[in-house]
């Protein structure tokens, strides 16, 4: 044989295949190569599963359709060759995923679940005298208010709540949203409580709900707390900016269609240092969404991934892992479009806990899991499934990158 040497690709590469294409990701430049020639795909798989190595002669390397692979992968310092040594074959250090936990142990789960809780959403109420029509789907897709028929969150299950998440290790952040927060009682109460925890609040109100309630926005100062005044539309604004006076409170912008957009464009042209951010939902708007939400193949270019990112991706949901969410009647959920894994009235939150360690959880649903994503090359280095892809039921929002 002629020539004989190791054709290699370097550790920060990362390989993906599927069916008729290969991709080759490299983390430290960002630049990836997309490939669907069958001898290329069958190349670089052999090169995946004989880590990262494989002996190559002149007469492999001058077929045409792995003659322009080598020479891209040289070019972009994806790879090069090393000298063949016979018997002595060249070792890389190739990604490797090594999962540390055993997440379907059930002794684990019971362990270890506490610590994987970071962030926890509470509803403390659930009445509201308003019906806005966006109540039963918004709160699906983003932190905002909605009606439950319970109307307070139970006093001692709430007190027994804190002591329990006192205990857990990486809890960092707590929500506080209603029904109409401003119409409950106890709210100062229940959030003066809330101070004890190690933990950032964010307390989130709708701007219709405001307007009666702007004094005491204005003498809310907790310790690491935020508020937040959320808009569906500007209706109240002006009032609202006219009367408010408390600094600290930040706002949100729901958008649903382009018009909300150009809408906030002009207010914001009249307050430079407003705080916000801007928030867009699924309200029947699947063409706004088509043209302004859905990815395409420079939101790659621009999302610079490094390899603890992909691996991230290969193993779980990094827009769900470790997030809860409590309604005022007490229910558990891992994620607002599933069902309750458990309620509080009946068992501890960790009890609960254990039923959102499954291979179906949201926590663990990754784009491998999901149709149409499980067949496309990008699947572990497009942004992870979203509450928007879960309630239209469309896994893929996204330009037809795959
Ligand atoms: S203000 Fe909030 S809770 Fe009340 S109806 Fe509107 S969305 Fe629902
Ligand atoms: S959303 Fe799914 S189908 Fe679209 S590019 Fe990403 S992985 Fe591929």
């Amino acid at each position: 044989m002629k020539n004989l040497k190791y054709f290699y690709i370097e550790p920060y590469v990362y390989i993906n295949y599927v069916k008729h294409k290969a991709i080759l990701y490299n983390t430290l430049s960002h630049k990836y190569f997309i490939f669907d020639n069958p001898d290329v795909i069958n190349f670089i798989k052999d090169l995946k599963l004989n880590n990262y190595v494989y002996e190559v002669n002149d007469d492999t390397i001058n077929k045409t359709e792995l003659t322009h692979f080598i020479k891209t992968m040289l070019d972009n310092y994806f790879g090069d060759f090393v000298k063949h040594v016979p018997g002595i074959k060249p070792f890389v250090f190739s990604p490797h995923i090594v999962i540390k936990e055993k997440y379907d142990e059930q002794d684990f789960i019971y362990e270890k679940i506490t610590d994987q809780v970071y962030e926890v959403t509470l509803f403390l109420n659930g009445n509201c005298e308003f019906n806005c029509q966006h109540c039963g789907t918004a709160y699906r897709q983003i932190n905002t208010c909605t009606k439950n028929e319970s109307n307070i969150f139970d006093y001692n299950i709430f007190l027994k709540l804190l002591q329990q998440l006192n205990g857990f290790r990486q809890f960092s952040y707590i929500n506080i949203l209603g029904g109409n927060l401003t119409k409950f009682n106890l709210l100062q109460n229940y959030v003066s409580l809330l101070e004890k925890l190690n933990a950032k609040k964010i307390i989130y109100f709708n701007a219709i709900q405001c307007i009666e309630y702007i004094e005491i926005l204005n003498s809310m100062n907790y310790k690491n707390t935020i508020i937040i005044i959320q808009f569906y539309d500007l209706h109240n604004f002006e009032i609202i900016m006219e009367k408010l006076k408390n600094n600290a409170i930040k706002f949100e912008f729901i958008i649903k269609d382009m018009n909300d957009l150009q809408k906030i464009d002009e207010l914001l042209n009249h307050y430079h240092q407003l705080n916000y951010s801007l928030k867009p939902i699924y309200q029947n708007n699947m063409k706004f969404l088509q043209e302004y939400i859905f990815t395409d193949e420079n939101d790659f270019y621009e999302n610079e991934l490094n390899l603890n990112d992909i691996k991230r991706n290969l193993v779980l949901d990094s827009n769900f892992f470790g997030k809860i969410f409590i309604t005022s009647n007490c229910d558990v959920y891992e994620n607002l479009n599933r069902m309750p894994i458990g309620n509080l009235t009946k068992e501890t939150l960790k009890e609960s806990l254990a039923n959102a360690v499954h291979e179906n959880s949201s926590w663990f649903l990754t784009r491998s899991k999901v149709e149409p994503c499980c067949n496309c090359v990008l699947n572990t280095l497009c942004p992870p499934v979203s509450n928007l892809e879960l309630v239209l039921d469309k896994m893929n929002l996204c330009h037809g990158t795959n």
